[in-house]
């Protein structure tokens, strides 16, 4: 119940993992070229690939680094500072590390986050006002950074309507989808996105730390890389070895090292099933089988003794593909519980259990099953067995 945190591996992923695996062993560095996907270019097949998940072209998309890095590959390409727009707006409610790559981008080029980082805040912890995230872009904004679905509540934004109101005021946008891409349909191109960031190993099923995924509109394939490498080379003269830089006009160019091809490769097999069932297919899915979790904790485990809540928006159109199952005081516990019972799920503070039920691998069956075991956790007091301390990794 957790492929929004770890995706499982599939025979595709495997299969494609050891076919490289096999290709390094026979052909070494020939691999390069004459690899069965030459692994000179995966990078740019898996992102022409995974272009479809965002609707966006071919060279639009790129599979390089991680997350993290890409949002500072992103914003320091993008974040150029013209007359008095010195400032990035952000939201309260994203996945940390996103802020604390703004703040560093901020810091280097010499302004203080506390007074140029804005952060747009929730009223109840949940939900952003996508109202209230409009009222702050103001003639100070250079760029926005914001979740495509919330890594808490599982709130999806309303991601054509901000990027039509940041542009009517002259403001560059962008989303991480780490909790969107491969479950909710996307088209960047369509509405304008200027630039996205995506996991690879959540929705996406690469595997552990697996590559992930940037976007930049071709509109900014002109922009030299704030953060340059060997590898964002026009791809025909990088062997040139020149020592002037010359950027690839396209998502490409803003890689910076060699790809990471074993991790590139069980992404090739993980990804192919995704393209082949199709994102809109899944997306149906996944509303439909956490419309169903919704209704069984809504009819079961609300009022006493269970007392839990929903703190994913109802609307099925305003959430992603997980469920945030909230309890008053005893969130982490029941989360053990849910564990020690081969039920996996997370904890997040401060009491917030997630299930994400993937489309493409749970069962309804597992779901009905998964509230049948709360129901026991909560009448048998079973997480009180449990100790309050945290692990290291929840
Ligand atoms: C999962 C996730 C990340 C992960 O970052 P890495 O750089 O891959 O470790 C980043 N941002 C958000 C919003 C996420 O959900």
């Amino acid at each position: 119940m957790l492929g929004n945190s770890l995706g499982l591996l599939s025979q595709d992923a495997e299969r494609s993992l050891m076919r490289v695996l096999e290709e390094w062993k026979s052909m070494g560095i020939q691999g390069w070229l004459g690899g069965e996907q030459p692994w000179f270019y995966f990078a740019e097949m898996l992102g022409a690939r995974a272009a479809a998940l965002v609707g966006a072209e071919p060279e639009e998309v790129v599979a390089t680094g991680s997350t993290t890095m890409n949002i500072h590959s992103l914003v320091s390409t993008l974040y150029e500072l013209e007359g008095r727009r010195t400032k990035i707006l952000a939201d309260q409610l994203n996945f940390p590390t996103d802020i604390y790559a703004l703040r560093s981008q901020l810091r280097l080029k010499g302004f203080d986050p506390r007074e140029h980082l804005i952060l747009v805040r929730s009223g109840d912890g949940r939900i952003l006002d996508e109202q209230q995230i409009v009222e702050k872009m103001t003639n100070e904004v250079a760029l926005v950074l914001l979740p495509a679905v919330l890594y808490r509540s599982g709130q999806l934004l309303d991601m054509p309507f901000l990027t039509k109101e940041a542009h009517d005021r002259g403001i560059l946008i962008g989303f991480d989808c780490s909790h969107s891409a491969g479950v909710v349909p996307h088209f960047f191109d369509e509405w304008g996105v200027d630039f996205g960031v995506w996991c690879g190993y959540k929705y996406l099923n690469a595997g552990p730390g697996g590559v992930a995924f940037l976007f930049l509109n071709k509109k900014h394939f002109h922009r030299v890389p704030g953060l340059a490498g060997w590898f964002g080379y026009v791809k025909e003269k990088q062997f040139d070895l020149l020592l002037e830089f010359e950027h690839a006009p396209c998502a490409g160019g803003l890689q910076i090292s060699s790809p990471s091809i074993l991790s590139a490769a069980s992404l090739e097999g993980s990804l192919a099933i995704i393209l082949d069932a199709g994102v809109e297919a899944i997306r149906d899915k996944s509303i439909r089988i956490t419309s169903y979790l919704i209704y069984l904790v809504e009819e079961l485990l609300c009022g006493d003794p269970y007392n839990f809540c929903i703190g994913t928006p109802l609307d099925a159109s305003r959430r992603g593909g997980h469920v945030s199952l909230e309890h008053p005081d005893e969130a982490f516990r029941i989360c053990e519980a849910l564990n020690a019972r081969d039920v996996v799920v997370d904890f997040r503070p401060p009491n917030v259990i997630r299930i994400a039920p993937a489309p493409l691998y749970t069962s309804y069956i597992e779901v009905w099953q998964v509230v049948q075991f709360l129901k026991e956790i909560m009448e048998r007091k079973e997480y009180m067995t449990f100790e309050r301390a945290r692990k290291v990794i929840s």
